[in-house]
């Protein structure tokens, strides 16, 4: 089982190294902004890596909505991370659901993904796993609740979309960790990428604040029995830098025995 880290995007395979990481994911832009990726001067030296490289697609990219200005350049930003992740040998672009606005149809938000799959692949396709995470918070959102996942995967299933399974949101998005990877996979038929993570606050509160194991609300054995069950390979988003997060890592490889 290949457990790393998200880092920053400086240098990933120092960062992997730091904290004797098999895996590493970073940003390939400002999360917050509209940028397209910059080619980078190591692709060679990520794509030749034993560390297994994933891209997180900006934060604002949100393909649900119903404001197209906002969708509209969500859906071109995550094809061109899509083609930029690929060419340094990524295995997966990680994004969040997504929502819609108070008052708004998820149904509409539903048919808004099915389009951006649609738009992709007329564009030429994607080139690697997009890889779609569940979210902690809001009432309007498209993979927070797994019985909107479920309408959400009738719907996208069809273009081979990937799902990432964050611990963290799951806690505080309200879905019970405990067998939660039969679950997903009644519904997904598939996990990606573990994204795991304590929680500072409590289930179903509705908030994102990742914390180290033990540190927050989440029993840490919980944690390791989703990454056991799911097989796939593991991402901390932990806070604490190299040193908390290569604690965070030494403690998962331990518990789960790989
Ligand atoms: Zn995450």
């Amino acid at each position: 089982m290949r457990i790393g880290a998200h880092v920053d995007p400086g240098d990933p395979l120092a960062e992997a190294a730091a904290r004797n990481a098999e895996a590493v994911q970073f940003f390939l832009s400002d999360p917050q902004g509209w940028k397209a990726p910059a080619p980078r001067a190591d692709a060679d030296a990520l794509r030749s890596s034993d560390v297994a490289v994933y891209i997180h697609a900006p934060y604002i990219v949100n393909v649900a909505t119903l404001n197209n200005r906002i969708r509209i350049p969500s859906r071109k930003l995550l094809l061109t991370h899509a083609r930029a992740a690929a060419e340094i040998g990524a295995r997966g672009l990680i994004v969040h659901g997504g929502h819609v606005g108070d008052g708004d149809d998820l149904a509409v938000g539903v048919d808004n993904w099915r389009k951006t799959f649609a738009y992709a692949e007329k564009e030429g396709g994607l080139p690697l796993p997009v890889l779609i995470e569940n979210t902690a918070g809001g009432e309007r959102a498209m993979a927070r609740r797994f019985d909107d996942l479920a309408r959400l995967w009738d719907a996208i299933g069809e273009f081979g979309a990937g799902f990432c399974l964050d611990t963290c949101h799951a806690h505080a998005g309200g879905e019970e960790l405990l067998g939660i990877v039969d679950r997903v996979k009644a519904i997904t038929g598939r996990i990606d990428l573990i994204h795991a993570n304590d929680s500072k606050d409590p289930f179903d509160s509705g908030r994102d604040r990742h914390d180290n194991f033990g540190n927050g609300k989440i029993d840490p054995d919980l944690v390791v029995a989703v990454i056991r069950a799911a097989g796939a390979p593991v991402i901390v988003e932990t806070p604490g830098g190299a040193q908390g997060q290569a604690a965070d890592i030494a403690l998962l490889r331990d518990r789960a025995g790989s």
